[in-house]
């Protein structure tokens, strides 16, 4: 008889016990999130494929084409080249080519750049079937990325008109509520919206 009492002691302290962490996880902030409609911010340490980086002074990209990144990787990805403007002191970037099936993301270009003109980016959301998708053109995408901050800007009716290339001006914004055109693969890169911090 002894022995039923203290099973069911034990069987309704465990209950309890169980019961104890499920309240308490149930009012907890949720960290599922629904991707691939919300994502993570990644983490400053994360390692996405290399990117361009503009002078925050002029906007132009800082890479001055010196090629000491494409010297120092190991896997030879990429290929840079870039003009010398007449009466300018520094080349000018022109290509910025990453074949991005070999990177190992060693790290090696980022250091070897001393001005600081290429960093590691945090995207995540790469997928593509063909390896071209992964052929990236870093100088252009870095002009869409200017684009799309200035197309915003004049969206909200700021004074300044950027100087951009007048084909890409002369697009009419689609109407509220369009889908978005269908972009090719290497595109998928761009994060995806809305974005929520990891708690
Ligand atoms: S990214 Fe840096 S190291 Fe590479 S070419 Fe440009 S300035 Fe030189
Ligand atoms: S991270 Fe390493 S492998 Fe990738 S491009 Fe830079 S140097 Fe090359």
């Amino acid at each position: 008889m002894k022995s039923i009492f203290a099973e069911v002691y034990s069987g309704l302290k465990s209950l309890f016990i169980g019961m104890r962490i499920t309240i308490g996880e149930f009012f907890k902030p949720t960290i599922t999130l629904r991707y691939p409609h919300q994502s993570l911010k990644m983490s400053p340490r994360f390692r996405g494929h290399i990117e361009l980086v503009r002078d925050s002074a002029t906007g132009q990209p800082k890479c001055f084409v010196c090629k000491l990144c494409e010297k120092a990787c190991p896997s030879d990805c990429i290929t840079v080249e870039g003009i010398k403007p007449e009466g300018a002191r520094r080349k000018t970037v022109t290509s910025y080519r990453l074949d991005f099936t070999k990177c190992s993301l060693c790290g090696s270009c980022v250091e070897a750049c001393r001005d600081g003109a290429i960093r590691f980016s945090r995207e995540y959301n790469l997928a593509g079937t063909r390896k071209e998708d992964f052929i990236m053109e870093l100088f252009e995408r870095l002009e869409k990325q200017g684009l799309t901050a200035e197309q915003s800007v004049a969206a909200a009716g700021s004074a300044t008109t950027p100087s951009l290339p007048t084909a890409e001006l002369a697009k009419p914004a689609p109407p509220a509520g369009t889908p978005a055109p269908a972009q090719p693969t290497s595109a998928i890169s761009k994060p995806l919206e809305p974005r929520l911090e990891a708690k």
